[in-house]
């Protein structure tokens, strides 16, 4: 199936990487007819012209109705979620993000949508296989016997489950990746929901811009990730939602790095050294994680490979510039 001139539904638009999905599906050539989002437009990180943006809930089911007419192929990325703070203290908010599944799968069995793609998460993995920092990357099968993370892992396996059987009792056709922590420009840096790498732009720019050279880091900082940058993600959304992939596949890059190590790349492009503080009692996720690939290697001859250091450049850039335009306000 190829996505070039199919009509497109982007839900959770107004968001970090669904906004950087209708840009990307538009520049390839697919014709976006519409962008879904409940926040206020004014909110979006990106609303592009010539797509329709509803603001709208999609945990109602009339909205998604709404929002899946006319469409050929749904990308279904609104959730209700942020980064550890977030997930770990809002597990009812989390697993809430159901009924936006539910009744957009609903409504696009009966919208007759010909594709319709799932953004899952590397949270649906089991977490015994994440304790030691010493990783071994997890692979698409890890995630049985179930034990995800609670609250929004759970919803996540659930969703993906339910995506299964749509297309096997109504043949409806679903692709679900697995998203590894993905990080860019044009995301949420600030406010409780960001997530690690945005975080610790802000903490080092913040250090930077006060003089007081000194940073928190939540857990040892021994904690490890693998992280990916928004246009890999893009890239292989659009690659696995055009594929034959029946199976959840891992969506991440597979470059390990310790928490510590990341503020080491953010202070070298900052150019200072901070004196670091550990709060162990912050939320920190599980010890270690990072995405096996051989699978979407094996599918697509492709994995994510754009270097931490230099999304991380790209991300520090932005988020500075919004910081400046705040402080000059
Ligand atoms: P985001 O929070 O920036 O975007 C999600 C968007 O969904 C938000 O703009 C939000 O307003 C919208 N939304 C929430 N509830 C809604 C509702 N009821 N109706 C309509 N819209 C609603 O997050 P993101 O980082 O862009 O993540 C996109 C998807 O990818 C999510 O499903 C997320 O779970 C998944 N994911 C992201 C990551 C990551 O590292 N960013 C990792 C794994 C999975």
């Amino acid at each position: 199936m190829h996505l070039r001139g199919m009509k497109a539904v982007v839900c959770g638009a107004g968001g970090f990487i669904g906004g950087h999905l209708v840009r990307s599906l538009a520049a390839s050539g697919v014709n976006v007819i519409r962008a879904v989002d409940i926040k206020p437009l004014d909110e979006w990180y990106q609303a592009i012209d010539g797509v329709e943006n509803l603001v709208a809930d999609l945990k109602e089911k009339e909205n998604c109705v709404r929002a899946a007419s006319g469409a050929d192929v749904v990308f279904q990325l609104a959730a209700d979620m942020g980064g550890m703070g977030f997930i770990e203290n809002n597990k009812a908010l989390c697993m809430l993000s159901v009924l936006i599944n539910t009744h957009m799968l609903l409504a696009a069995r009966d919208a007759g949508v010909q594709r319709y793609f799932y953004s899952s998460s590397a949270c649906v993995y089991n977490g015994d296989r994440q304790k030691d920092t010493e990783v071994t990357p997890l692979k698409e099968e890890d995630a049985y016997p179930a034990l995800p993370e609670d609250g929004y892992g759970w919803e996540k396996l659930f969703s993906e489950r339910m995506c299964r059987h749509f297309e096997e009792d109504f043949g409806l056709q679903c692709r679900v990746a697995r998203f590894h922590n993905v990080y860019g420009p044009l995301g949420t840096w600030a406010g409780g929901r960001e997530k690690a790498p945005a975080a610790m732009c802000r903490k080092v720019l913040e250090a930077k811009m006060s003089g007081r050279h000194e940073i928190e880091i939540w857990g040892d900082g021994h904690q490890t990730r693998s992280f990916m940058y928004i246009d890999d993600c893009t890239k292989g959304v659009e690659m696995i939602a055009e594929s034959d992939i029946l199976e959840p596949i891992n969506l991440g890059s597979s470059e390990l790095v310790s928490i510590n190590q990341l503020v080491d790349i953010v202070e070298e492009i900052a150019g200072i050294k901070l004196v670091r503080h550990y709060d162990l009692n912050a939320p920190k996720g599980v010890n270690g994680r990072n995405s096996d690939n051989t699978k979407i290697v094996d599918y697509l001859g492709w994995e994510p490979s754009i270097r931490l250091k230099d999304g991380i450049a790209k991300t520090y850039e932005w988020i500075e510039k919004e910081m400046l335009s705040i402080v000059n306000a």
